[in-house]
């Protein structure tokens, strides 16, 4: 078991855990401390429990008082909580493959379960999943699933895991939306319980309770988590930054949070993607008044590259183009469904006869087209790449495009994006990037936002997640400086795979 493993409860003195980059403790000597000390409050326990069974005997001999002594000893004994586990299988010092592990007692809630793309090193490799034993060998304590929000390092791995476990699921509307559709793919729909909640709603699984938080990202309807049990609370961010002015109006619950920081918070799990970025990041809202300046000047066909799951990015290279008098033609399986997804529960507006075939588009002039297509990552199988390759059967780029690449490159994409960037820029095409103009904002918060999270949630213990190390690092750095102990911040690993 790794030191993932921290029993929150205990008490201030015993948690003088040391980061591991300023002071590294070789595995073997941490493994045998933990084992260490696992038997001395196992012995502990033993001992107490022998003292009370011992007291216990007596007095029903009836050769023992009722003392002081006896009842206090009573009364720690009852006291003495049990621990909360917390066991992160993934999405630490990475970004993927998000999966967190809750277990208090007889029962285990999960937080999220995604996957991650593989690295170039992984031939032959599609995708990445967590690995699940620890889950399967304690099938039996399982209470449920919680979303935090529906992009794919968060619930990718959900299929993979419901064929080893049948897990009841809990999220909003839209992420259940887009889980619903990866079920059916892979035939999971129909064998699967499902249950919507709203932010602001509370998931009660026994000795552990979920409360659902709203929250912004690149996706409709992320949301928070506090978990509750016995032995405190906890505070789960999932993927966030704070946007004032989210294109759905729906803002972060800053006022729950504060509530439940002034109720007392054991622990924060912060996402901490933008950890080494100073500032804010902006608003979404600020990207309509770039594409509109785009829109606004320009007479070629627009082609426009984004992710398929930003829905609001979507709506808004919908509303330039209809405002400029184009149609909007679609090209990739995925936006496709997406769009077709967020029309369908009410996240997307898109005015009548605005959407095209894309069969048609050679029956309207360039200037009143545009084309919203996958690929901004340069993926190889893309829409977007296979474009720039000359290959794509339905779209050919002419030097009469503007195409606008509405993202940043995931690390380790750069090179992709670079080459689909120089291959239409060959053909002639004008292109636009996020270096060249302000057409892409991240979904995370930067560390102003960081800063806020921490000081609304005003937690003892603090828990960097989602990143890199050295972005986890860089959050921890962050952390401190708001006066969290730096012997209160734990920096974690995944669990080993057995
Ligand atoms: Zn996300
Ligand atoms: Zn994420």
């Amino acid at each position: 078991m790794t030191n993932a493993k921290e029993n929150l409860q205990r008490k201030d003195n015993d948690v003088k855990k040391e980061r591991t980059r300023k002071k590294p403790v070789p595995k073997k000597e941490k493994a045998n401390k933990i084992e260490e000390k696992t038997k001395k409050e196992k012995k502990t326990t033993l001992n107490k429990e022998n003292k009370i069974s011992k007291v216990r005997e007596k007095r029903e001999q009836g050769t023992v008082k009722r003392t002081r002594k006896n009842s206090r000893l009573k009364e720690e004994v009852r006291m003495k909580k049990s621990p909360l586990k917390i066991i992160p299988l993934g999405g630490l010092l990475e970004i993927g493959k998000n999966i967190t592990v809750f277990e208090y007692e007889d029962e285990i809630v999960i937080v999220d379960c995604g996957l991650a793309f593989p690295t170039e090193d992984m031939l032959g490799v599609d995708l990445v999943v967590a690995d699940t034993t620890y889950l399967e060998k304690n099938k039996e304590k399982i209470k449920g699933l919680v979303l935090t929000h529906g992009h794919e390092d968060h619930i990718g791995g959900i299929p993979y895991l419901l064929r080893q476990i049948n897990v009841p699921i809990y999220g909003t509307r839209f992420t259940l939306g887009l889980l619903r559709n990866k079920l059916e793919e892979h035939r999971l729909l129909n064998s699967t319980k499902m249950y919507e909640i709203n932010p602001g709603e509370t998931v009660n699984f026994g000795k552990i309770k979920v409360e659902f938080i709203r929250t912004s990202h690149s996706i409709p309807d992320a949301v928070s988590f506090a978990i509750y049990t016995e032995v405190g609370t906890v505070v789960h961010t999932g993927d966030f930054k704070i946007d004032y002015t989210p294109i759905d109006g729906q803002k972060i619950d800053f006022g729950r949070l504060a509530e439940i920081g002034e109720n007392g918070v054991m622990l924060l799990m912060s996402d901490s993607t933008n950890s080494e970025r100073k500032g804010f990041t902006k608003s979404e809202s600020t990207i309509g008044e770039a594409f509109d300046e785009l829109f606004a000047h320009c007479i070629k066909r627009i082609v426009v590259a984004t992710f398929a799951s930003n829905v609001h990015r979507v709506q808004q290279i919908i509303d330039s183009s209809v405002k400029y008098g184009r149609k909007v033609a679609i090209c990739g399986r995925s936006m496709e469904k997406m769009i077709e997804t967020a029309v369908e529960l009410g996240y997307m507006k898109i005015p009548q006869n605005t959407i095209i075939d894309i069969d048609m588009i050679k029956n309207y002039p360039d200037e009143c087209l545009t084309i919203i297509t996958t690929g901004s990552q340069g993926e190889p199988m893309s829409a977007l790449t296979r474009m720039a390759a000359g290959e794509h059967k339905k779209v050919s780029i002419t030097p009469n495009d503007l195409v606008i690449i509405s993202a940043n490159p995931i690390p380790g994409n750069e090179k992709f994006v670079s080459k689909v960037i120089d291959d239409l820029m060959q053909i002639g095409a004008e292109v636009v990037y996020s270096s060249l103009a302000d057409i892409h904002v991240s979904g995370h918060g930067c560390q102003e936002e960081q800063k806020l999270m921490l000081s609304l949630v005003k937690p003892k213990y603090f828990m960097p997640v989602h990143g890199e190390y050295r972005q986890l690092i860089a959050h921890a750095e962050t952390a401190e400086k708001i006066g969290i102990p730096h012997n209160n911040i734990f920096i974690m690993k995944n669990r080993k795979s057995t």
